[in-house]
């Protein structure tokens, strides 16, 4: 027997009063977007749970695409069967024949949503226990906490059997917390930044510097790349790309080595957050860690926060390099961001930054380049596209082309 469907049961936003048909929407445009890589696949959602169509589809690589859904707090596969009593029960045993393993317990557990069907809950219960035991004598029924609790629910247009009960990603469907712009590099901690706050419901867009020829088309792909590996967890992303060589090459030219990161990251952090005002978003998301390289001390983090008041949220700055490695492998990030493709923050990187930059050293620096200038320029020249979750096989191929 094939699964026809899949019961979607809705994590916290259960909780979310009158916001609740705002959550549901949101969650099933993602779902329609993660899963739009099987054409047959359809969604719709309601109050209390949301139901994917497998229309022939292979359940496995389905499930495998819910579970990384943000939202979604269990989901079970389902049956679809004749609504008559010979079929259901005809199901029923094929279904405890299949999973059934030596000891198990079972129950049944029958709701009528349909009133008009010939048999209430009760008699459902009664006669396809004893429909499993025809087939399986040796079983025994257990009413609390069986292996198996069959559930079988008539609907108005058919009877529905289900068994299994997965974990679903928890978290807040993204896009419901509002927009946030991810600063998105080839390293392994930006891309993990940026997974944790799609987790809590925030819609990302990736804005990522590169500044031609020092970086090559090549480290573009990797960063796009990265960005389709987010979108598993809420749907598409756009990929914003920043031209910043101009930058770099003024930055280079006039300032001290010493504060060229510090200058460089203050840019970044202004175009970014030029960006997010035109684009309505609300925070600035970026993979900085506490104390990981010189550049991220707190004095650091300070003389580069201070160009803007808008919120800058850093979701890994407290986890060791480990921990975010841990995550950068669950969710398939890790082996692409190893790749060894050169990053415009590394091409120009003295050996020793300043680990603590003096604020009027900063400004004395950054008053011999023409700051609005060369934002302008960079701001109006970005590029945008729209990274979707389809196959990525071939671009990772040409990716692993381009480093031979
Ligand atoms: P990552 O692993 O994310 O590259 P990192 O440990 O290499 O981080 P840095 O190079 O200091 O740390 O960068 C700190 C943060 O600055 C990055 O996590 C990212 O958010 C942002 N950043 C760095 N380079 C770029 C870039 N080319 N484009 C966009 N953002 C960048
Ligand atoms: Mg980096």
């Amino acid at each position: 027997m094939q699964y026809s469907e899949i019961m979607i049961r809705y994590g916290e936003l259960s909780t979310k009063g009158k916001n609740r048909m705002r959550f549901i929407n949101k969650l099933k445009s993602n779902m329609k977007h993660v899963l739009s890589v099987y054409p047959d696949v359809t969604v719709q959602a309601e109050r209390d749970r949301a139901h994917i169509y497998l229309n022939g589809t292979n359940y496995q690589p389905v499930a495998e695409s819910i579970e990384q859904i943000f939202g979604i707090q269990a989901f079970s596969p389902v049956y679809r069967v004749e609504k008559t009593v010979s079929a259901i029960k005809k199901a029923v045993q094929d279904v405890m024949l299949s999973i059934y393993q030596e000891g198990m317990t079972f129950k049944i557990t029958g709701k009528r949503s349909d009133h008009t069907f010939e048999l209430d809950s009760r008699e459902l219960n009664q006669i396809m226990g004893n429909a499993v035991f025809d087939v399986l004598p040796q079983i025994k029924a257990q009413m609390k906490q069986p292996d198996i609790n069959l559930k079988i629910e008539i609907r108005e247009e058919a009877a529905y059997l289900s068994y299994e009960n997965v974990k679903g990603a928890g978290g807040l469907p993204v896009g419901t917390a509002g927009r946030g712009m991810l600063m998105l590099s080839g390293g392994i901690d930006s891309p993990v930044a940026g997974y944790l706050a799609l987790k809590r419901g925030v819609d990302i867009e990736a804005v990522h510097f590169a500044s031609p020829p020092y970086t090559s088309p090549g480290a573009l792909k990797k960063a796009q790349e990265l960005t389709r590996k987010l979108t598993k967890f809420g749907g598409n992303i756009q990929f914003i790309e920043v031209p910043f060589t101009e930058i770099q090459e003024e930055i280079k030219d006039k300032v001290p080595e010493a504060y060229l990161m510090t200058l460089t990251r203050r840019f970044m952090m202004r175009i970014t957050d030029r960006i997010r005002q035109e684009r309505g978003g609300l925070v600035i998301i970026n993979g900085e860690s506490l104390g990981q390289v010189a550049s991220q001390t707190l004095e650091s983090m300070q003389a580069i926060n201070a160009v803007t008041t808008t919120p800058v949220i850093r979701p890994v700055v407290t986890m060791d390099k480990l921990e975010i490695i841990n995550i950068a492998q669950k969710i398939d990030t890790f082996d692409l961001s190893i790749q060894p493709f050169e990053d415009c923050c590394t091409i120009f990187a003295p050996d020793r930054p300043k680990t603590n930059p003096k604020i009027k050293n900063v400004e004395q620096y950054e008053a011999r380049l023409d700051i609005e200038g060369l934002v302008n320029r960079a701001v109006s020249g970005i590029k945008i596209i729209e990274i979707t979750p389809q196959a990525t096989d071939d671009a990772l191929d040409e990716l692993i082309d381009d480093l031979l």
